[in-house]
Order: structure tokens, then C-alpha cells, then sequence
């Protein structure tokens, strides 16, 4: 196991030593940590809405679609007891023992090498992670990373090579021509060094929003915006963290902005990755046992063995009773 700061620490202390190790070892564009106010241009982003959607349908049919800006703190609404849910996750989580945790990519980094190429290797290890597990990621990153994970080396290796060493990853074919044209585009436009913003970030092949504010936030300590995977889409929809039932991660990033303070943006794609993983599992969550069982509108229909119907009084039906 390596001894680098990412494999120090756990939780909180975890992403912050990531970005502390990147940062210190930065020599020419060392920024303090800081929250921006992202103004997402209005354009047309071609298929890269990659993670938690269907990457090869998306990219096949080249739809185009627009990120729309965060908004924070603008909705004046917030869920009830949120604190209290977020705190009984934080205790539940304290162990810090899910995959994301120790293969996650935070983990994947090898920050023995140049600042440019840790974040290049943090983009990377993002780019492998959408519709693969940690642990399935984790090891094409070691793959990778014994080949020589640098933009230099990648350039030169044909997407051939680069789907073997990627191989069992999802959409590895696919993927691999991402990383070879986004290396090109950092080796040309980025001076061999990845795009500094989200705006420039999701421009890349295969980069979606999600993936963008964790680079920020991993890669350049920078938060941005909450990283909104599969997890963290659907818990905050178990949690009613979302004033209306969401379809999308980043419908449910815009509305979780809207009222979750921003101090908390910053762990929580860790925080609530890791608890999907291990408690608020996508098929059977552990509800019985999970601290917010009472305060979890998903979690108390679930214990109360039967589903939670919706009252419409003005339902012929409803009527007749
Ligand atoms: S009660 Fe169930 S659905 Fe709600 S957060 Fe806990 S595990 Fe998830």
C-alpha cells in the first residue's frame, strides 16, 4: 500500500489530504481552496453525459444538452430533519470502510509523480469510474499506472492498448477513445495539464457534470458543485432531499444546491457514495437497521411492509370508503 497522503487519513480528513497532497506538490498554479460561483455558459455539450446515464447510447445518438448553472441557496425551501439525516449518515459512515474509500479517486492518484500528472491521473481514474465499480476502476488504474499514466505516454499509445489495459471497465471501448482524444485536447489546448474550470472540463469527450466537480474539487481544491453519481441521486431521493422526485443526477444536483448549505457540498459525494455502498444498497437497503429509518420517508414505507400510497381525496375510489 502507498505511503502518499492519500492513504492516511479517512472521511472528511481523506478528500482534504487528497487535495493537499496535489496542492503541495503544485508549483506553477497553486490556488488556495476556495468556493467559486460557477456561471455555467449556455451552449450546446455534445454526449457527455456519461456517468449514471447510459454512456454508449449517449454518445451513439450524440445528444446534445446544456448544463444549467448552479444555483445555490435559492429555493427558500429545505427537507425537514436533513441535519439530523446527514449527522446519523456521518455516524453511520464513521468507519469509513466502503470501496469508495480506499479505491476511490482520491485513491488512485500516484502523487509521487508531477502536479500536472496527479491531475491528469484524477481526471482519468473519473473518467474509467461512470458504470464500473471502485474496486474494477481501482485496478485499471494500477494497470494504467504500471504502463505510465502520463499525458505524454498516453499520446502515444494507440486506443487498442489503452482498451486492454482499461478492460473489464464499463463501456471500456468507448472510453478508451475518450481518454486518447481528451488526452490530446490537454496535450494541445491545456499545455499537457487538464482543463482548470468545469466549463472547460465538460467540454472533454466523456466528461460529464458530476465528473467536472469532483476533478475541481479532487484535482485543483476547488468546490464547485456537489458530485452527483448514482448514490447520491437516488439517496437524496430516498431522503426527500429534493422538493420534487428527480429523473436525473443533475436535476437533483440543482435542487440539492438550492438549499444544502456549502460548507457540506464538499463531503458529501464521499459521505453518501459510501453509504449506498454499504447501507442504502440501490436493490434491498438496509432500513431495518439504518439510523434514519423513523425520519426516512423511503425507509419508514419500507418497514412498514407495504408501499406508501398517494392520498388523492378526489379519487372516485377513496370517495366510496
Ligand atoms: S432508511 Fe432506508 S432508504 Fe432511508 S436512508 Fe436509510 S437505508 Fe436509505
Amino acid at each position: 500500500m502507498s505511503t502518499s497522503p492519500y492513504f492516511t487519513s479517512s472521511g472528511r480528513q481523506t478528500r482534504s489530504a487528497a487535495r493537499e497532497a496535489i496542492s503541495a506538490l503544485s508549483t506553477k498554479q497553486k490556488q488556495p481552496r476556495r468556493h467559486i460561483k460557477i456561471e455555467y455558459e449556455k451552449r450546446q455539450q455534445e454526449a457527455v453525459a456519461s456517468e449514471d446515464n447510459k454512456i454508449g447510447d449517449v454518445a451513439a445518438k450524440k445528444r446534445k444538452k446544456e448544463i444549467p448553472a448552479t444555483k445555490a441557496h435559492t429555493s427558500g425551501w429545505e427537507p425537514a430533519n436533513w441535519r439530523e439525516q446527514l449527522a446519523n449518515i456521518r455516524e453511520m459512515r464513521k468507519s469509513r470502510d466502503a470501496p469508495v474509500d480506499s479505491q476511490g479517486c482520491e485513491k488512485t492518484a500516484d502523487v509521487n509523480q508531477s502536479p500536472e500528472t496527479v491531475r491528469y491521473q484524477v481526471l482519468i481514474s473519473l473518467m474509467l469510474s461512470s458504470q464500473t465499480k471502485d474496486q474494477v476502476t481501482f485496478a485499471a488504474m494500477e494497470k494504467l499506472k504500471a504502463y505510465g499514466l502520463t499525458i505524454e505516454n498516453i499520446l502515444k499509445t494507440t486506443t487498442g492498448k489503452i482498451g486492454e489495459l482499461i478492460y473489464p471497465v464499463g463501456f471500456w471501448k468507448k472510453k478508451a477513445d475518450y481518454i486518447k482524444d481528451a488526452t490530446k485536447i490537454c496535450a494541445e489546448k491545456y499545455n499537457g495539464d487538464i482543463p482548470p474550470t468545469v466549463e472547460e472540463l465538460v467540454k472533454l469527450p466523456g466528461v460529464g457534470p458530476k465528473m467536472a466537480h469532483i476533478t475541481m474539487n479532487v484535482a485543483w481544491g476547488q468546490v464547485t458543485g456537489i458530485g452527483v453519481d448514482t448514490h447520491v441521486h437516488r439517496i437524496s431521493n430516498r431522503l426527500g432531499w429534493v422538493k420534487k422526485p428527480t429523473k436525473v443526477p443533475e436535476d437533483t444536483r440543482l435542487a440539492v444546491e438550492s438549499w444544502l448549505p456549502r460548507e457540506e457540498w464538499d463531503e458529501l459525494n464521499l459521505l453518501l457514495v459510501g453509504f449506498g455502498q454499504q447501507t442504502c444498497l440501490p436493490v434491498g437497503p438496509q432500513c431495518e437497521t439504518c439510523l434514519n429509518c423513523k425520519i426516512c420517508p423511503e425507509g419508514r414505507r419500507r418497514t412498514r411492509g407495504k408501499p406508501e400510497k398517494k392520498t388523492n381525496k378526489k379519487s372516485p375510489k377513496r370517495r366510496k370508503r
